[in-house]
């Protein structure tokens, strides 16, 4: 099952990279392996995936005990201040840095563990009660403010657009986050460090892809449902 899925998400990845005349190597796919066992996560793994992204902090640091090194983690989840401790020198990139707290709180805790912390700002483009993240107002004035700090590396914005049948209902929502990468790159915020734009799911992928996603998050098409019942 596994295979079957990589191999037609990669075709799908592909087919949309050349809808909108894109290389494929500019778009990364992160596996988002949340709830699945260290077993599947081995599986993908022999099957060459080293990119995983997980919501939970306590998840991460045991998956990242039992499995490979070369794994790249990816926090794809809320953070919560006290535990950006537990994960700052493990992870590769946190995609959902959403208050000047948090931010700083990283900060403050990659440079006790010696390191720099790779982070994207998660952006709330539709506004949703429901959803963290900034509003897109918001985040030019937030990205200017930890640009000078020391330990963390600004590289780009990350979306969870809303839950729709129809993914073209989002089309609007990734344009206009793109638009906003594209004028955070060129105010040269963070020294030129901005290159990642991480927005699209299992459901809609392939319009983000089409409006310039350069990472994607896919679960269910990979590892196939949830359950959260165990
Ligand atoms: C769970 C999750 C995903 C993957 O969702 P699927 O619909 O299963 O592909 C992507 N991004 C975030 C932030 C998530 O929490």
């Amino acid at each position: 099952m596994l295979r079957d899925n990589l191999l037609r998400t990669e075709e799908k990845i592909q087919a949309a990279c050349e809808r909108a005349g894109r290389n494929r190597d500019e778009v990364t796919l992160v596996s988002v392996s949340k709830t699945k066992p260290i077993k599947m996560l081995r599986e993908a793994y022999d099957l060459g995936v080293r990119i995983f992204g997980e919501n939970k902090v306590q998840e991460i640091r045991e998956k990242y005990e039992l499995l490979p090194k070369d794994i790249e983690w990816h926090m794809i989840g809320h953070l919560q201040t006290n535990k950006v401790k537990y994960i700052v020198d493990k992870v590769k990139l946190i995609h959902s840095v959403d208050s000047l707290k948090l931010a700083e709180t990283i900060e403050k805790e990659a440079e006790k563990h010696g390191c720099t912390a790779d982070i994207l700002l998660e952006v709330n483009v539709a506004e949703e009660n429901s959803k963290f993240g900034l509003k897109t107002a918001e985040v030019i004035p937030f990205a200017e403010k930890i640009a000078q700090f020391s330990h963390i590396n600004l590289r780009g914005l990350m979306t969870i657009a809303p839950f729709v049948e129809n993914p073209e209902k989002n089309r609007t929502i990734f344009a206009d986050l793109h638009k906003l990468y594209v004028d955070i790159k060129e105010k040269n915020i963070d020294n030129g460090n901005v290159s990642i734009l991480s927005m699209g799911m299992t459901n809609d992928y392939e319009v983000a892809i089409e409006e310039g996603a350069t990472m994607v998050r896919i679960g269910t098409g990979i590892f196939g449902a949830r359950d959260y019942s165990v």
